[in-house]
Parts: structure tokens; C-alpha cells; sequence
């Protein structure tokens, strides 16, 4: 039996705990926050009922069968398929772009993909070099979309023009070409019937795993002889862990501000963006579109996602200097492989991560490691 020291209650730190804990080891799980579950963390509204993601909504999509099959022992889950609308002047559209978007935009009848093409062709042009957002956008919607959907939103969100942000961060929004409003077209897309927290708190319910929440890694590391524990697995900030000695890695992140009012749907759909400056606001999320209450109710909750590079660490920011940095921290971590000490999750390898990746890549580390 293995002594495993994880932190980080998140769906990284859950997963390992899990697998450990079910081949017999002993398994201590730590996280600095007052409740589990990481950044899927969400809570039933006690006034209303309504169940509201504290760090933004959280949508499951895989296409990974490993992944869905292992999440089906914690929870049962309910069909959510995602849509996303974009408000440009009085027009609400359909994003990812897609024919109906297309159409809407630009007041046309356009009836498949081949009609879709040869209008597109002409509003673009063929780059030889595409490495920025911008570029791509270009190279794929022309400029009329371009500044309408992705210019503006893309500085409030980054604080960057997409001249100087790396094309893969628009190319997680693909283009389409038929009339799919779908955000995602993986396979499985659904919610937990319980929520997120309840789908972590099933996955660390087990006689092998302590959890201790309210205990920060550096702390306890300054208390604590590591060399106790067999195998790390350190799902926090990696520049954190090296006490930022290459300097900080860069994070954008996001301002929620919750509101309720005496309505029963405050909006015409769960996710609507606003890439216009005259919005300081990024998006307004729908909370009861998610899991509608079994009885009409006439009150609703949503909130306003104003994007900030204070609070917490939720996106890397795709540039060059970031790359540099990761790189050198990324060798040290590689270094401490030696003693059993692994970098897990969106924060210990500083990417953007959704959930059925994390979980797959905590999957495959298990495999290799245990
Ligand atoms: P986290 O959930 O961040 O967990 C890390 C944990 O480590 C945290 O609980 C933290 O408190 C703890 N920790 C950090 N440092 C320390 C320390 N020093 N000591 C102790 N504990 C520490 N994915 C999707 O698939 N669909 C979505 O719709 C979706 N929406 C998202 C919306 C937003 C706004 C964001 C930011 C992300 C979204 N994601 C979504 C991604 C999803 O949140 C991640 O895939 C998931 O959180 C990854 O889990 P993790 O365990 O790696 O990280």
C-alpha cells in the first residue's frame, strides 16, 4: 500500500484520488478552498432553487468513451446539449459560426455548405502564414464577421487585439458549415442530475481517502515531511510551486456578479455574448437553462462575467512570453518526476483544460504511474 498526497480537489486531483484509493492506497487529498470540486464547484441557490456554478457554467462534452464510462460510476447524468448566442447590434446570432449565421448577418438565403463556401471565398483571403486569431478569422469569415464578433470581444476577454493571440484560441470555435446551432458536437453532452460537486464528492467518498479542505500545499509543506507520502500529485499553480523564481506566469480572469430578478427567463438562451465595447461585460449566463426547475418559477438568476487579470487564475494567456516562461518550469517539474512529484490539471501545466481532458489526462498518468 502506497502512501499518494494529492492537492487540489478539483476533477485532476479527484480522478487520481479515486483510481488510487480503489487499488488499495492510502490517499490524502488537499485543497485550500472551503468546499471541493475545484472550479466545477456549484451550489443550490437556497431562495430560488436553482443550481448556480460559482466559477462560471460548466458544460460536460466528450467524445472519449474511457471518460464517459468512468464518470457514469459517480453520478447519473441528464442530456444538455449547449447553444450560444452572440448579440451584435439588435441581431442575436448563432455561434459557433455557422449557415444560420451567416444568413442572419448578412440578410441572405444561403441553403448548404457549397453556397456557404463560394459566398465566403470572396469575403476572404488565402494567407500563406496563419498564426494569430486574427489571421485565422480572417483567412475564414472575412473581415465583416471578424469585427463584429471576434475583434472586441477578444480585447475584453484578453485584453489583447487577436492580432497578438494565438490562432488556437479561436480555433476552440470552430467554423461550421451546416446549420448546427450546437456549441459542442461530441458525442456525450450532459450535466451530472446532481450537480458538480456532488459528482466529486461521490468520486472522493471512499474509506481510503482523507480529504482536507482549508489546508493551503505551502503550508502544509512548511509542517509537513513530504518524503511520508510515495507519489505527489500537485494540481496547484506551477510557477507558485518554484515560487515564480522564472516570474509569473500570466492569467486572465473573470469578475462574476450574480443577479435575481422577478422574471421567469431573464434571456432567450443560457449563454448570450456581447463583444461590443459599449458592454463591459463579456457574456450573461442563464443559470436556469441548465436545470430547469421542475415547476415554472418566477425567478431567475444570472450573472455577468466581466473579464479582469485580478482574482482568480482561470485562463493562460496563449502568447510568446508565457510559452518561454512554461518551458522552463515545465523542466523543472520534469526534474522532480525522480522523487514521485507530478504537475496535474489546468494550473500544474498551465493550459486550458476541459473537464473530460482532465480527467482523461489523470486517467492516462494513473496508467503510467501507479
Ligand atoms: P481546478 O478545478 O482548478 O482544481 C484545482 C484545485 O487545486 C482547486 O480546487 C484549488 O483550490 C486547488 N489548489 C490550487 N492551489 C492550491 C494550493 N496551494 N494548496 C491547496 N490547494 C490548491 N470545462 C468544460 O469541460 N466545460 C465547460 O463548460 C467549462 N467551463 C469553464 C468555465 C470557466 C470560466 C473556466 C475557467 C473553466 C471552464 N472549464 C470548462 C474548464 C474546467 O473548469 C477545468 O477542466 C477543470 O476545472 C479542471 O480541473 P482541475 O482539477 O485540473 O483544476
Amino acid at each position: 500500500m502506497s502512501r499518494i498526497l494529492i492537492i487540489g480537489a478539483g476533477l485532476s486531483g479527484a480522478t487520481l484520488a479515486e483510481r488510487f484509493a480503489n487499488r488499495g492506497d492510502s490517499v490524502l487529498v488537499i485543497d485550500k478552498r472551503i468546499h471541493l470540486a475545484g472550479n466545477c464547484y456549484d451550489h443550490l441557490d437556497r431562495g430560488t432553487g436553482i443550481r448556480v456554478s460559482n466559477y462560471g457554467a460548466h458544460l460536460f462534452h466528450t467524445n472519449s468513451q474511457e471518460v464517459w464510462n468512468f464518470l457514469q460510476t459517480f453520478s447519473k447524468w441528464q442530456n444538455y446539449e449547449h447553444q450560444v448566442l452572440v448579440k451584435v447590434k439588435n441581431q442575436l446570432l448563432n455561434l459557433p459560426i455557422n449557415l444560420n449565421t451567416v444568413n442572419q448577418f448578412f440578410r441572405l438565403k444561403l441553403k448548404n455548405a457549397e453556397e456557404m463556401r463560394s459566398f465566403l471565398a470572396k469575403k476572404t483571403k488565402k494567407l500563406k502564414d496563419v498564426s494569430s486569431s486574427e489571421d485565422y478569422v480572417l483567412s475564414q469569415v472575412g473581415q465583416e464577421l471578424y469585427e463584429a464578433i471576434f475583434q472586441n470581444y477578444s480585447l475584453k476577454q484578453w485584453a489583447l487585439d487577436p492580432s497578438e493571440l494565438d490562432s488556437a484560441v479561436i480555433k476552440r470555435n470552430p467554423l461550421r458549415f451546416d446549420a448546427d446551432n450546437r456549441y459542442f458536437t461530441d458525442r456525450y453532452q450532459a450535466l451530472p442530475v446532481d450537480g458538480f460537486e456532488n459528482l466529486v464528492k461521490k468520486m472522493l467518498t471512499h474509506q481510503n481517502i482523507e480529504l482536507k479542505l482549508k489546508t493551503d500545499f505551502f503550508k502544509f509543506r512548511a509542517q509537513n515531511d513530504l518524503s511520508q507520502f510515495d507519489q505527489v500529485f500537485y494540481t496547484g499553480a506551477i510557477d507558485q510551486y518554484f515560487d515564480y523564481a522564472y516570474g509569473h506566469l500570466e492569467y486572465r480572469s473573470l469578475d462574476f456578479h450574480f443577479e435575481e430578478h422577478d422574471l421567469e427567463f431573464y434571456q432567450s438562451n443560457s449563454a448570450i455574448n456581447y463583444p461590443s465595447l459599449n458592454y463591459p461585460f463579456t457574456r450573461i449566463i442563464e443559470y436556469k437553462y441548465f436545470y430547469p426547475p421542475a415547476k415554472p418559477i418566477a425567478k431567475t438568476i444570472i450573472s455577468k462575467e466581466y473579464p479582469t487579470w485580478d482574482g482568480e487564475p482561470y485562463y493562460p494567456v496563449p502568447r510568446e512570453r508565457n510559452h518561454l516562461l512554461m518551458k522552463k518550469y515545465l523542466s523543472e517539474a520534469k526534474k522532480l518526476q525522480a522523487q514521485g512529484i507530478y504537475f496535474v490539471g489546468r494550473l500544474g501545466t498551465y493550459r486550458y483544460l476541459n473537464m473530460d481532458q482532465a480527467i482523461a489526462e489523470a486517467l492516462k498518468l494513473f496508467e503510467r504511474v501507479k
